[in-house]
C-alpha cells in the first residue's frame, strides 16, 4: 500500500502553483503531484486545490469570517487577539499572518486525509454553538501545522486560496499524470460533464485508469452538466448545421432545472449552476411525484411563471420572486409556475445520453402527460425553414423569447455548446444581438453622484485554453442607483492588493478583484483596442473591445469559468467582418 501523502507536500504544490501564471507550467506541477497519490487522495486534492471540501453541487461552504479565524490563531498559539490584529493590519493576509506566528518546525506529519477531515468537520458544523466548535477544531489543526501548512489552511477556511486552477487545468494535469500526455483530457472532461464532480473523476481515473472513464454513467442525484446552444442570426443558417430533421421548441424565458428522481427517496432539483433549488419549488416536486410514481429518472426543462388570471407565460423577473428561503408557500400561491420538460437523460436504470433526441422525446411523452404544473415543451418536428419561421412567430406571440432548434438525431452532449442545439431570438437580427456574460476583474472609483462607490467596472472574457481572463470593456452604464450603491459591499471580499495574476489587460484600475462575479452586458459594436486584450494574439493589431456597453443583470447562475469565451467573441467579430 502507498504511504499516506503528507499535507506538507500539497502545501508545497500550492506554493509552486501560486508562483506561476503559465497554464502549461501549472499542468506540469499538478501532473507531478497527481502521479504519486491514491484514488482517495486524488479526490481530496481536486477539492482542496480549488479551496473546497466537497463537490460544488453539495454547496458545502467554508468561507469563515476573518474574526473567527483570528480567534482560532490566538487559541492555536496562545497569543493575544491584539497581536494578531496588529500583524493583520501590517500584512493584510491572514494566511501570511498565521505562517508568521506558527513556530518554525517541521510539520507534525499531518496527512492530506487528516487535514481534509478536519476541514470537513469545520464546514459541516452548524447550529447554535457552531462558532465555538469551529474555532476549536481549527485551532487544534493549526497547532499541528508548520508555517507553510498554516498559511494554506487559513486561506482555505477563509475562501481566499485563489490558486486559479481551473477545472480544465486540473483535468489536463490528471491526464498527464496518468497517461504521460495531456491528450486524454477529452475523456476526463466528458466524464466530468456527466458527473460534475472533479473529485469523483479524479478518484475513478486513478483507480480504474483514464480509458475506463469512456463509459462513464450518470448517477441519479448527481447533476449532469447541461447541454448548451450555439446561436444563429437567421433561421436559414440552421440548415447549414443541421441538415436533417429538427425539433423546433419554444424558448421559454425562465430557469433551467434538471430534476433527479430516485426510485425511492427525495427528488432533487438542480439549477444551471448545480445549486440545489429543491426547496423553492414544492409544487414542482409534487407534480413530478404524481407523474412518475415509482420511476427513476433525470429530466430537464425550463420552469416559467404563469399569470394566474390569464394563464400566459410571464418573464424571468417574475419567476425570480420565487428565489427565496422564506415564505415559500405564500409565493407558491402568488406566483404559480409550470415546468416545461424538454429532455430525459436517464430512465429506470439506463443512461439515455447516447439515445437520439427523437427517442428521448418519445420516452418523455410516453410516461408523462400535460397536467398539474408539468407540461411538455411546445415543439414541432420539421426540415423546412418556413415551418421554423412560423413556429418562431407563434412562440413570440405566446410570450416565449425565441426558439431552440435541436437536431432530432443528436445525443445529449453534457456540458457542450455545439451546433446540435441552436438558439434563435428576435434580437439576434440586430448586428450585436446577443449579450455577453463577463467577469468583473477591476473597479474604477466613481466621482460626483457616484462618489463612494464604483463609477465603472472592468470586465473580462475567459479563455479555457490559457486559463486567463482578458479585459474586454469597462461598464458604467445600465446600473440603477441601487445597483451602484450595492457594489462596494458586493466586491469587498474579492478585493486584491494588485492585479490578479491570471488577468491580462493594459487597462488601469483603482481596485483589482479576484475574478468571481459574472454580469450580463449588451453593447453596440466590437472594435479593436490598444488596451483590451480579447483575441489580441490572433489580431496582432490590438485586442477586441465592446463599445457602448450596458449592464443588464448579475448572472449568479454562472461561474467565471462559464463566462463568454474569447473564442466566442472572436468568432462573432469574424462573422461581422464578413457581413460588411
Ligand atoms: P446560455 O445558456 O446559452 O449560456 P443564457 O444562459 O444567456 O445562454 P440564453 O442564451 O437565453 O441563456 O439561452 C439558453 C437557455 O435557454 C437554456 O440554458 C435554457 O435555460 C433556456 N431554454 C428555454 N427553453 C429551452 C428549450 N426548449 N430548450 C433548451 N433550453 C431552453
Amino acid at each position: 500500500m502507498k504511504q499516506a501523502t503528507k499535507f506538507e507536500k500539497l502545501a508545497a504544490v500550492f506554493e509552486q502553483l501560486e508562483a506561476v501564471s503559465s497554464n502549461l507550467k501549472m499542468i506540469d506541477i499538478l501532473s507531478d503531484f497527481l502521479s504519486e497519490i491514491t484514488p482517495e487522495e486524488a479526490r481530496i486534492t481536486a477539492y482542496l486545490l480549488r479551496g473546497k471540501v466537497a463537490p460544488d453541487y453539495e454547496g458545502l461552504k467554508l468561507g469563515l469570517a476573518e474574526k473567527l479565524v483570528m480567534r482560532a490563531l490566538t487559541q492555536a498559539w496562545g497569543i493575544s487577539l491584539k497581536e494578531v490584529e496588529s500583524h493583520f493590519q501590517k500584512i493584510g493576509d491572514l494566511g501570511d499572518v498565521a505562517a508568521g506566528i506558527a513556530p518554525e518546525r517541521n510539520s507534525a506529519g499531518l496527512s492530506i486525509q487528516e487535514v481534509f477531515n478536519e476541514l470537513q468537520i469545520i464546514a459541516r458544523t452548524s447550529g447554535e454553538a457552531s462558532q465555538k466548535a469551529k474555532i476549536q477544531t481549527l485551532a487544534t489543526l493549526l497547532s499541528r501545522c508548520s508555517p507553510r501548512e498554516a498559511r494554506y489552511v487559513v486561506r482555505i477556511v477563509l475562501g481566499t486560496l485563489r490558486l486559479g486552477v481551473a477545472e480544465m487545468t486540473f483535468l489536463y494535469g490528471l491526464s498527464k499524470a496518468l497517461t504521460g500526455t495531456r491528450e486524454k483530457k477529452a475523456i476526463l472532461e466528458n466524464a466530468f460533464n456527466v458527473l460534475s464532480d472533479l473529485g469523483e473523476v479524479a478518484y475513478q481515473a486513478v483507480q480504474k485508469g483514464v480509458e475506463a472513464l469512456q463509459e462513464v454513467q450518470p448517477i441519479v442525484g448527481i447533476p449532469i452538466r447541461m447541454m448548451l446552444a450555439q446561436r444563429v442570426e437567421d433561421l436559414e443558417e440552421v440548415k447549414k448545421h443541421i441538415p436533417g430533421k429538427v425539433f423546433v421548441e419554444y424558448k421559454y424565458d425562465g430557469e433551467r432545472i434538471q430534476a433527479h428522481v430516485p426510485k425511492q427517496g427525495d427528488i432533487t432539483l438542480y439549477s444551471r449552476r448545480h445549486e440545489k433549488i429543491t426547496h423553492q419549488f414544492p409544487d414542482i416536486i409534487a407534480a413530478i411525484q404524481q407523474a412518475f410514481p415509482g420511476k427513476e429518472a433525470i429530466i430537464e426543462g425550463e420552469v416559467v411563471s404563469i399569470d394566474p388570471q390569464s394563464g400566459k407565460l410571464q418573464d424571468f423577473q417574475v419567476l425570480m420572486t420565487r428565489r427565496r428561503k422564506h415564505k415559500v408557500e405564500e409565493y407558491m400561491e402568488k406566483v404559480p409556475v409550470k415546468y416545461f420538460l424538454f429532455d430525459i437523460l436517464y430512465f429506470n436504470g439506463k443512461s439515455l445520453l447516447k439515445t437520439p433526441l427523437s427517442q428521448r422525446k418519445e420516452i418523455l411523452a410516453r410516461y408523462f402527460s400535460n397536467k398539474n404544473g408539468l407540461a411538455l415543451a411546445e415543439s414541432i418536428l420539421t426540415e423546412e425553414v418556413e415551418d421554423m419561421e412560423n413556429f418562431f412567430a407563434e412562440a413570440m406571440e405566446q410570450g416565449g423569447e425565441g426558439v431552440v432548434l435541436k437536431d432530432a438525431s443528436s445525443f445529449y452532449e453534457a456540458g457542450i455548446r455545439g451546433w446540435k442545439w441552436i438558439k434563435f431570438k428576435k434580437e439576434y437580427k440586430r448586428e450585436l444581438a446577443d449579450t455577453f456574460d463577463l467577469v468583473v476583474v477591476g473597479g474604477i472609483y466613481g466621482t460626483g453622484r457616484r462618489a463612494g462607490t464604483y463609477g465603472s467596472l472592468l470586465v473580462a472574457a475567459f479563455d479555457p485554453e490559457t486559463n486567463k481572463y482578458y479585459s474586454f470593456t469597462k461598464v458604467g452604464a445600465g446600473f440603477t442607483d441601487r445597483d451602484l450603491a450595492a457594489l462596494p459591499q458586493m466586491f469587498a471580499r474579492y478585493q486584491l492588493p494588485e492585479k490578479y495574476r491570471l488577468v491580462e489587460t493594459e487597462m488601469e484600475a483603482d481596485v483589482w478583484f479576484e475574478p468571481a462575479l459574472v454580469m450580463e452586458v449588451t453593447g453596440a459594436e466590437l472594435t479593436v483596442s490598444p488596451v483590451h486584450t480579447v483575441a489580441k494574439e490572433k489580431l496582432k493589431k490590438g485586442g477586441l473591445a465592446l463599445r457602448f456597453p450596458r449592464f443588464l443583470r448579475w448572472r449568479d447562475d454562472k461561474t467565471p469559468e462559464q463566462a463568454t469565451t474569447v473564442q466566442e467573441i472572436y468568432e462573432m467579430y469574424l462573422s461581422h467582418q464578413k457581413m460588411r
